[in-house]
C-alpha cells in the first residue's frame, strides 16, 4: 500500500469511482462515504456509494443517503458498478471480510483501491494507496484531512461538512473519548465557520427514538444487565425475544453498550445480542484494558483499544459461559 497522496494525480481527470464501507454502516462509515461522494462529484467524477447491507434509519437524513445502493437489495447493479469502477475507496474498515458478501468482488476487482481507515491491523496488500491511522478519532476526520490536503480543498461545502461532522460526533461519543484531539476541535471549528448547524445533526442522530426503542432500552437496563464486580465488568445479553417484542430494527441497539461504562468503576462493558445469523458482541473499555486484543483472541473480532466488536456462530449460553471463563484470565488487568 502506497501513501494516500498518490491518488491525487488520478483525480485530475474525471473517473468512475465506487465508495464502500463496512456492513451495517454507522455514522462514521456513512458520513465518510457520503462526504467523499460529494467531494468527488463536485470535482466532476462519477461516484456511487455502495453499502454492503442496510443501515439505521437515523442516517437517512444525510445528504446523498437516498442515492446509496444497498448491495443486498441491488446486487446486480452494484456488481456492474464495481466491475466498471476505475477507483474503489474503502472507508472505515480495513479487512475485506467486513463488507460481508462484497468481500470477493472487492478482492477480485481489477482497479485502484484506496483505503482510508482508523482501525488496527489493516490488510495492506489489498490496497493500492491508503492511509491507516489508529490515532485518528474517526474516518470522517481522515476524509476531512484527505480533502484539505488535496488540490481541491476549496470544494468543501456544507453537505460535506454535515457528513464529516456526523462521523466525528458519533465516533468520539460527542467529543468525549480520548481520541478527541485539538485537531478534531480545529476541524470542527472550520466546519462551523462554513456554516455548519451542529445542533440539528445531534437531534437527527440522537433525538429520534421510537417509543418501542425507549421501552427496549428500559427493559435492557432493568432486566438484561449483570454486573461482575470482581472484574469491574458490566455484561448485557439481549435475547432474540426482546428484539421481536420491541420490534427492534437495524441501528436500534446502537449506543446501548455505552450505558455499561456509565456504571461507576467499570473498566469493561460487554454487550451480546442474539442476531438471526450470529451472536454479535460489542466491547467497550476505559483506560488500558485493550478490547481489540480481547475480541481478537476470543470472539473473532477486533476494532480499537477501547471499542471493539466480535461474533460467534455458537448460541447465547455458550457465549456467556465462554465470556465468563476467559474473563478470569484478565482479572488483574481489570482491577
Ligand atoms: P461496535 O461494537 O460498535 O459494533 O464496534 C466497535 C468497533 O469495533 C467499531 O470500530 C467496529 O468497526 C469494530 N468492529 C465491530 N465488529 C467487528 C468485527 O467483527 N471485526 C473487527 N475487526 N472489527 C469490528
Ligand atoms: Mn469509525
Amino acid at each position: 500500500m502506497q501513501e494516500v497522496q498518490g491518488i491525487y494525480p488520478f483525480l485530475a481527470q474525471p473517473k468512475k469511482v465506487v465508495i464502500t464501507m463496512h456492513q451495517k454502516p454507522d455514522g462514521d462509515a456513512m458520513g465518510s462515504a457520503l462526504a467523499l461522494y460529494h467531494f468527488l462529484k463536485s470535482a466532476g467524477h462519477s461516484a456511487t456509494v455502495i453499502s454492503p447491507t442496510n443501515w439505521a434509519s437515523f442516517l437517512n437524513w444525510m445528504p446523498g443517503c437516498g442515492e446509496v445502493i444497498d448491495f443486498e437489495k441491488k446486487g446486480e447493479q452494484a456488481r456492474q458498478l464495481v466491475s466498471e469502477a476505475e477507483i474503489i475507496f474503502c472507508l472505515d474498515f480495513n479487512v475485506m471480510h467486513r463488507t460481508k458478501h462484497m468481500e470477493n468482488i472487492l478482492l477480485e476487482a481489477d482497479c485502484i483501491k484506496v483505503l482510508i481507515d482508523h482501525h488496527q491491523q489493516p490488510q495492506e496488500e489489498a490496497f493500492t494507496f491508503g492511509v491507516s491511522n489508529v490515532s485518528k478519532s474517526s474516518t470522517c476526520e481522515m476524509v476531512y484531512d484527505f480533502i484539505m490536503h488535496s488540490p481541491y480543498a476549496e470544494s468543501l461545502n456544507l453537505d460535506i461538512a454535515a457528513c464529516i461532522y456526523t462521523g466525528i460526533m458519533t465516533d468520539t461519543g460527542s467529543f468525549r473519548f480520548a481520541s478527541t484531539t485539538a485537531s478534531v476541535h480545529r476541524a470542527v471549528a472550520h466546519l462551523k465557520d462554513l456554516g455548519l448547524n451542529h445542533s440539528v445533526i445531534h437531534d437527527n442522530i440522537y433525538d429520534n427514538m421510537s417509543e418501542n426503542r425507549l421501552h427496549f432500552l428500559g427493559n435492557a437496563l432493568l432486566n438484561r444487565l449483570e454486573v461482575l464486580y470482581e472484574y469491574n465488568t458490566a455484561l448485557m445479553v439481549i435475547p432474540k425475544k426482546d428484539l421481536l417484542k420491541f420490534d427492534i430494527k437495524t441501528g436500534d441497539t446502537e449506543g446501548l453498550v455505552n450505558f455499561l461504562l456509565t456504571l461507576e468503576g467499570m473498566k469493561m462493558g460487554a454487550l451480546l445480542i442474539d442476531r438471526d445469523e450470529e451472536r454479535k458482541w460489542s466491547f467497550r473499555s476505559k483506560g488500558d484494558f485493550d478490547v481489540n486484543i480481547f475480541a481478537r483472541a476470543h470472539f473473532e473480532g477486533g476494532g480499537h483499544k477501547n471499542a471493539a466488536g466480535g461474533r460467534s456462530s455458537e448460541g447465547i449460553d455458550y457465549n456467556i459461559d465462554k465470556f465468563k471463563t476467559v474473563l478470569q484470565q484478565y482479572e488483574n488487568q481489570l482491577q
